[in-house]
């Protein structure tokens, strides 16, 4: 080839494979930005169904409604969704003691120190309460309370019916255009000399010819994995669950607004309360924890009457090597999954589809362009696995073989590199294009248990009574702002109240 491109014709036939989450997201975004352009078609197979989890999500998501114009009453009322300010984690540093990771900033910053110096000051001369305190979604989610406030001054994402959202969001991709097939895919078509896939075989026997394809089949990899063989990078030497147990219940009182992670003998638990029932599950690992055992434990610990039966569901921590390959792009789990826990599994759909309009091949598909996704995607989620596998390495607990072994395990350099800095001076610094940032490292460092040894000596050049005034002036305006807002159930219900579940469209 001389010009380094493929498809010199250029691409105008998307064809989207499966229709969970990852589909739907894909369709809506191209429909609605490029739709004009494009040929766009979405296979998927009501018998074979989605993954059906995949239920709290962070505030980026927000952002992803507003580039879309989303109207958000109308979606939360579609999906039962709640609103979500953080994850509290019960009994992860120690049994019985529980922090939040919550959304938003904590206290105020200095240009050469972050807020967490002052508060490690403060409380070295007892002038400062917990860091929580000191931040406005946290104290919210604790006492129960939302709304939206002026200039973005809440932080927040949602709680969502995985499944309504599929629908909802098939309703806004076909009025752009998007036309939906049911069938299963029961072979994918890959030139002979050009390695490209050429079209989907249905069951039907139809062929579905396109330009460009993408991967959301889910963790079939259908297409990026059976057909075009790219492998799978396994991370279950740091990530160890690879096993999880959902079962839905009756919401037995007000929704809270933020999603309850319980630390459990091999894994951990998940509470996520929408409008019309809660989202349970339990994450394991099967090397410690048989699936029936799993599901005993998790139907031990619901609150309310089990609605469904407990479903197991397998996957393998990791990401594909190349989630671009050819003319075909992974988006969703055939892309990789690194666990439920921090919810950024459809924030990374999100991510997949952002750089795929920043980089699409309208006019051809060029090697450059698929080295730069690839190498921006994996970086992206290496940052995040650090972030997750933290959560399980630091901690005190010590009293079943699962968490002895997280806490001896071995870790990423870059994740020792953080811990190091933070334990020996209070410091972090988040990285270009990181997900996770400064605040949200801070509180799980804080949370999990690390004590750095010192704060930044900028904090020392105030003294006892301004570093009193500073911290407290802080804390009673998150009081005060907090003890105003009205109690989460309340709001939802006067802003975006959802349908009795028979009376929702689709
Ligand atoms: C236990 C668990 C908990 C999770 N919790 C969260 C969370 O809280 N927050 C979060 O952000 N993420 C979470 N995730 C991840 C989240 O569920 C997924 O990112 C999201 O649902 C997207 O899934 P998907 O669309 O890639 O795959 P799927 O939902 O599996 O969809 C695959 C699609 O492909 C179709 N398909 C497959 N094979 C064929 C075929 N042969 N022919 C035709 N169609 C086919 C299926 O019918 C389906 O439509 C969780 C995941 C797990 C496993």
């Amino acid at each position: 080839m001389t010009d380094k491109k493929q498809n010199p014709g250029g691409v105008r036939r998307i064809v989207i494979a499966g229709g969970g989450t990852a589909g739907w997201m894909v369709a809506a975004a191209l429909s609605k930005t490029l739709g004009k352009l494009l040929d766009i078609r979405l296979v998927e197979s009501d018998e074979i169904g989605t993954v059906g989890v995949g239920e709290a999500t962070i505030p980026t998501l927000v952002t992803f409604h507003r580039l879309l114009e989303i109207n958000e009453q109308e979606f939360m009322a579609a999906t039962q969704a709640t609103f979500k300010l953080g994850i509290g984690f019960e009994n992860w540093r120690a049994q019985g003691e529980d922090y939040i990771h919550s959304f938003g900033t904590t206290g105020k910053d200095h240009w050469t120190a972050g807020f967490q110096h002052f508060w490690l000051k403060g409380r070295e001369r007892k002038l400062a309460s917990d860091y929580g305190d000191y931040c406005l979604e946290l104290r919210a989610s604790l006492e129960g309370r939302f709304a939206h406030l002026p200039r973005g001054g809440m932080n927040y994402a949602f709680h969502i019916d995985a499944t309504l959202y599929a629908k909802f969001l098939r309703r806004f991709a076909e009025g752009y255009g998007v036309r939906r097939i049911e069938g299963k895919i029961v072979d994918v078509k890959v030139g002979e000399s050009s390695g490209f896939i050429e079209s989907l075989k249905l069951d039907s026997g139809e062929l579905i010819e396109g330009d460009l394809f993408i991967d959301c089949t889910g963790f079939r990899g259908l297409l990026i994995g059976n057909a075009l063989h790219v492998g799978y990078e396994d991370w279950s030497h740091y990530l160890f669950c690879d096993s999880a147990v959902a079962v839905q219940t009756e919401s037995v009182g007000p929704a809270i607004p933020y999603v309850r992670s319980i630390a459990r003998d091999a894994g951990w638990q998940w509470r996520i309360p929408l409008q019309h029932r809660v989202g349970n599950g339990m994450v394991y690992c099967s090397r410690y924890l048989g699936d029936e055992q799993a599901k005993k434990e998790l139907l031990a610990n619901i609150e309310g009457r089990p609605l469904t039966e407990p479903r197991v569901i397998k996957f393998r921590p990791g990401q594909r090597r190349q989630t671009w390959r050819r003319n075909c792009i992974a988006i969703g789990l055939s892309s990789g999954f690194i666990e439920p826990l921090e919810s950024t599994s459809i924030h990374l759909i999100q991510r997949g589809i952002i750089r795929l309009m920043q980089m699409f091949p309208r006019d051809g598909i060029r090697q450059s362009d698929i080295d730069e996704y690839n190498r921006q995607t994996n970086h992206e989620l290496e940052h995040i696995r650090d972030f997750i596998v933290l959560h399980y390495h630091v901690t005190r607990r010590q009293d079943t073989p699962f968490w002895r072994t997280c806490r001896t395990m071995d870790i990423p350099d870059t994740l020792r590199h953080r811990l190091e800095l933070f334990r020996e001076t209070g410091r972090v610094f988040r990285v270009p294009n990181e997900l996770f940032a400064e605040n949200s490292w801070i509180q799980v460092m804080l949370g999990q248990g690390i004590e750095p040894q010192q704060h930044h000596p900028v904090a020392d050049l105030m003294g006892d009574e301004e570093l009193s005034h500073f911290l407290d002036g802080i804390r009673s305006s998150v009081e005060k702002t907090v003890a105003q807002l009205p109690a989460h159930q309340a709001y939802v219900e006067q802003y975006c109240k959802a349908p009795p579940m028979g009376a929702v469209p689709g």
